[in-house]
């Protein structure tokens, strides 16, 4: 067995600046050297190899890597069944079916008969096999979106996020195959000999991403408001509630929704929160 273990992350493409950032905000400490093929992580018994995206599922399903960041829509294309430990909150896309806009087809069924250019052609296969709806299925593997203007096919299956580059080719969506995001994957072997270590990752990542989308609020009020401050504060748990040196006075602290926080602070300062505190989590560890 290896000493130390390995985590295979994409080297180029969309999902390297996340990736690293995640890994990053999780405390690992690493140089990147231009992304040469591996990096010792100095601060824990890990080496980073930067691989294609393409590449991750391979070299984990190998036991070249114990562990890999990569695209759910790339793990479903290839049918490997390795152990997922987690989806990671980025690189969120859609894999959808689309036509030019100008066309008459409305939904997937309409599909039929036709032909569909896809990247992801075993995706699309099932997808349309399933629903028993007879396409023509041309792999390619890059320019996805041009091949209808090619005369190639009447219809494509590509990733889409905000659906601005299908709109720029004149294309318009009917329908979606796949919702995909970026995962932690692990091999087999890895998990059977080494769980402890993946657990330990996998907790490291789990702590960034659970903060992310939260707040930590803390404020001060009378403590004859608290139940109706309790009422609009949401968390998970109750809020720490401590005493202030000023007689009558509390101070509350709470976790709360990222989003929901610019609703709250209205709310708090009417039922009598003032000195209102917003502040960054770094890590939650549940
Ligand atoms: P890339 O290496 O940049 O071609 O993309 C690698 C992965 O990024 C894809 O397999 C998807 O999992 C993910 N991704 C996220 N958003 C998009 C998008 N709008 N288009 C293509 N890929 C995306």
């Amino acid at each position: 067995m290896r000493e130390r273990l390995r985590l295979a992350v994409p080297n180029k493409g969309r999902l390297v600046e996340p990736t690293l950032a995640l890994l990053h905000d999780a405390g690992l400490v690493f140089e990147e050297h231009d992304r040469s093929l591996i990096a010792r992580v100095q601060n824990f018994a890990l080496d980073i190899l930067f691989v294609r995206t393409n590449d991750i599922i391979e070299f984990v399903g190998d036991g070249v890597a114990d562990l890999g960041i990569t695209g759910q829509d790339l793990l479903v294309e290839t049918g490997a069944e390795l152990p997922v430990l987690r989806p990671l909150g980025y690189g969120r896309c859609r894999l959808a079916a689309a036509v030019p806009s100008d066309a008459t087809y409305r939904t997937l069924e309409d599909l039929a008969g036709l032909r569909v250019a896809t990247a992801h052609p075993e995706t699309a296969r099932r997808f349309f096999a399933e629903r028993r709806i007879a396409v023509d299925i041309i792999p390619i593997s890059g320019a996805v979106e041009v091949a209808p203007r090619l005369g190639l096919a009447e219809a494509i299956v590509d990733l889409v996020s905000t659906g601005s580059t299908l709109a720029m080719n004149g294309l318009r969506p009917i329908g979606d195959v796949l919702a995909s995001e970026a995962l932690l994957i692990a091999g087999a072997a890895a998990c059977e000999e080494r769980p402890a270590e993946l657990a330990a990752i996998d907790t490291m990542l789990a702590a960034v991403i659970a903060a992310r989308g939260r707040k930590y609020l803390m404020m001060n009020a009378p403590a004859s408001h608290l139940a109706e401050l309790e009422a609009i504060l949401p968390g998970l748990e109750s809020p720490s509630v401590i005493p202030l040196a000023h007689a009558g006075m509390i101070a509350i602290h709470s976790v709360v929704d990222a989003d929901a926080v610019w609703g709250l602070l209205p709310r708090l300062k009417a039922a009598g929160a003032s000195g209102i505190l917003v502040l960054p989590i770094e890590k939650i560890v549940p």
